[in-house]
């Protein structure tokens, strides 16, 4: 039934519970698996202090972390360098467009991560639900962070 899902990690608590559930669906409906990792570009300025007292590119160096994760996990699903999106921006826009523009028929997210259970469902998965065109799979994760 569905032919192309796109996987949405975090790198948060409990993701791989979520990439547990997103491989055994791939696998039992023969689906395309993609991976999808967004870094959020939050300005990590300290209103009190005012800019940063010197330059550092973290935007660069967060990419660069999250490549290489998003890279080892692409590799233990098997899933190839060409369906892997590591985008930049606000997380719940770039895996909702890139999943349109993927033509993804299935998003497979938790439902609930770094942004806690604050709107039962957490807020990134909360809009993704509330704007993808395709299917969600919200993948119940335990409320209590991991021991
Ligand atoms: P949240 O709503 O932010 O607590 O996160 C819920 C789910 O949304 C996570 O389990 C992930 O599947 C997905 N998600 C949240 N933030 C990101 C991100 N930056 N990149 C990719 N997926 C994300």
């Amino acid at each position: 039934m569905y032919q192309h899902i796109l996987l949405a990690v975090d790198f948060f608590e409990h993701d791989q519970i979520v990439i547990d559930r997103a491989k055994a669906l791939a696998a039992s409906y023969q689906a395309k698996l993609s991976l999808i990792h967004v870094v959020d570009n939050t300005p990590m300025v300290d209103a009190g202090y005012g800019d940063m007292p010197y330059p550092i590119d973290l935007g660069n160096e967060l990419m660069a972390i999250a490549q290489a994760k998003l890279h080892k996990l692409a590799a233990a699903l098997a899933v190839a360098e060409a369906d892997i999106w590591l985008e930049s921006g606000s997380a719940h826009q770039e895996i909702v467009r890139v999943a349109q523009e993927q033509q993804a028929d299935l998003l497979v997210v938790g439902s609930h991560g770094r942004h806690g259970l604050a709107l039962l469902l957490g807020s990134t998965a909360n809009s993704i639900l509330h704007h993808a065109r395709c299917d969600v799979l919200a993948v119940r994760l335990p409320d209590q962070p991991a021991a």
